[in-house]
């Protein structure tokens, strides 16, 4: 990728259509780009170089024959907790280490059907349990920016694989951060869309209430391509928002040097700068790199005011309630009996149960479905899950209330650069703080960008654009024209 190849999804399919080179060119480029590191990174659980050859040159007959689409061709990873027909689909754990799905995620046939190349599966933390990759059962990622460190998480692999040009993008999902978090870590762009807008059929549940799937890209152009692809209505996710399609990609030509400026026709963008969220334990160039990204922002024409979100204190302690109480519910299913890792050393049920679970389940898993099988006990329901689901209407109200003054909120993504391995892994909650600016957005439903917005200790920052319920086009064209006044989505990792 070093030599010139086309990095983005954009510039790919420009040079696809034109036919400087094919898809199954640009899918050897990944592939060796992926032998050359991947033993360094490790990003992917699973490569599927036959099965990525054998869509390559489908998509090039199609391109052939003019019915080329934007994806059509265009390499990618898919986190291993979104089912792939035919392809492993692990969740990075013991318990699902070999289980091959007999169907697609709709995420997945839409991104296929587009003509989409498979290179193989991304690596995570179990479950989507964690913030730095090192959850995962098989073997933790490192961040291409620094083999010492994390690539944060949990979809780390994806963000770890388009950072060191392995793929030309990721899907990633986002319980609590998972897409956006890693993104910052890693110098990638990572979207969460409002909870609704992307289909979570044949997405291995962890938190329902909470999960979505998003792109993870290396640009902003690129993040609408995908969410182009990806969001609208299914029948197959009862919770999945029958809204008309938007083309994300359309909207985000500027027109003016001050594109979010008064010159537009709704008049300058509003952007708040919630005060809560620059909190003691942001690293100071974090906070530099923002203050800095602000000032850009201001000068594209935004209207910028400092807001206060108060009960954005409560989001932790709410999302580790609710999220372990949902997690234990859906975690339920695994136990040996239908699918997945089964203990069979043993004549009695129960025990083939608890030995498989005990055995299948890695500490982090087994400590959230402890912690939410509490949460949600007779006795204490009302005292943790309950409370935590009126604390989740206060932040709620909160972000609609502070959505009435302003178009969206800039925020650092996560309070620090990303760390080395091993360093944050004694204590869960210090590994809990890392999303604390992630978890509320979750928790509301919201979407929201990370995008690249600097340099702290030679690693990357990553600033979060957050709006209200489905306002994913401003944020994208905010976000496009940040990108577009700056430099830093155009930095690479030395690998
Ligand atoms: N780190 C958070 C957790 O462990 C968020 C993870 C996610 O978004 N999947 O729950």
């Amino acid at each position: 990728m070093s030599t010139g190849v086309p990095l983005t999804i954009h510039d790919a399919s420009g040079m696809l259509a034109r036919q400087e080179i094919s898809s199954l060119e640009l899918t050897e480029v990944c592939l060796d780009r992926i032998q050359q590191c991947d033993d360094r990174v490790r990003s992917f659980i699973t490569v599927t170089p036959e099965l990525a050859r054998q869509q390559a040159g489908e998509a090039d007959r199609r391109i052939a024959a003019g019915s080329a689409r934007p994806l059509t061709g265009v390499p990618m990873q898919v986190k291993d907790l979104i089912c792939t027909r035919g392809v492993a689909t692990t969740c990075a754990s013991r318990m699902l280490e070999d289980f091959v799905p007999v169907y697609n995620a709709t995420v997945a046939e839409r991104l296929l059907g587009q003509g989409a190349v498979l290179l193989g599966k991304g690596n995570m933390d179990e479950f989507g349990m964690g913030s730095s990759c090192e959850n995962s059962a098989f073997f933790p990622t490192r961040n291409p920016w620094d083999l010492e460190r994390v690539p944060g998480g949990s979809s780390g692999g994806g963000a770890a694989a388009v950072a060191a040009g392995e793929a030309v993008y990721a899907i990633g999902s986002d319980t609590g951060g998972s897409i956006r978090q890693p993104s910052a870590m890693c110098g990638t762009v990572g979207l969460k869309p409002t909870y609704g807008l992307v289909s979570r059929y044949g997405l291995i549940a962890y938190a329902s209430s909470l999960d979505q799937v998003g792109p993870i890209t290396r640009d902003v152009a690129d993040s609408a391509l995908v969410l182009n692809a990806i969001a609208g209505p299914d029948p197959r996710d009862s919770t999945c928002l029958d809204i008309p399609a938007i083309d994300y990609a359309a909207g985000l030509a500027l027109e003016s040097s001050t594109p979010l400026g008064r010159g537009g026709t709704s008049g300058a963008v509003r952007l708040g700068v919630p005060e809560e969220y620059f909190t003691d334990g942001m690293e100071p160039g974090v906070r530099e790199a923002l203050e800095s990204a602000i000032d850009t922002l201001a000068g594209l024409g935004a209207d910028v005011e400092t807001v206060s979100l108060p009960t954005t204190r409560l989001a932790l302690a709410c999302y580790y309630i609710i999220a372990p109480s949902e997690c234990s519910a859906n975690l339920a299913r695994y136990d040996g009996v239908k699918y997945g890792y089964s203990f069979q050393d043993t004549d009695n049920m129960w025990e083939a149960m608890e030995q498989t679970r005990g055995r299948g389940f890695g500490p982090e898993v087994k400590r959230r479905i402890m912690l939410g099988a509490y949460a949600l006990s007779a006795g204490y329901y009302d005292a943790y899950y309950l409370k935590a689901q009126q604390v989740r209407t206060l932040i709620r109200q909160e972000f609609d209330q502070v959505f009435q003054k302003v178009d969206a909120l800039v925020t650092p993504t996560s309070p620090v650069v990303a760390f080395p391995l091993g360093s944050k892994t004694a204590d869960p909650v210090e590994m809990y703080l890392i999303d604390v600016c992630t978890l509320p957005v979750n928790i509301a439903g919201l979407p929201a960008i990370s995008v690249p917005c600097g340099f702290s200790q030679g690693l990357p920052v990553g600033m979060q654009l957050i709006g209200p319920h489905l306002s994913e086009q401003r944020l994208l064209r905010i976000a496009y024209a940040y990108e577009q006044a700056t430099e830093w989505h155009e930095a690479r990792p030395d690998l």
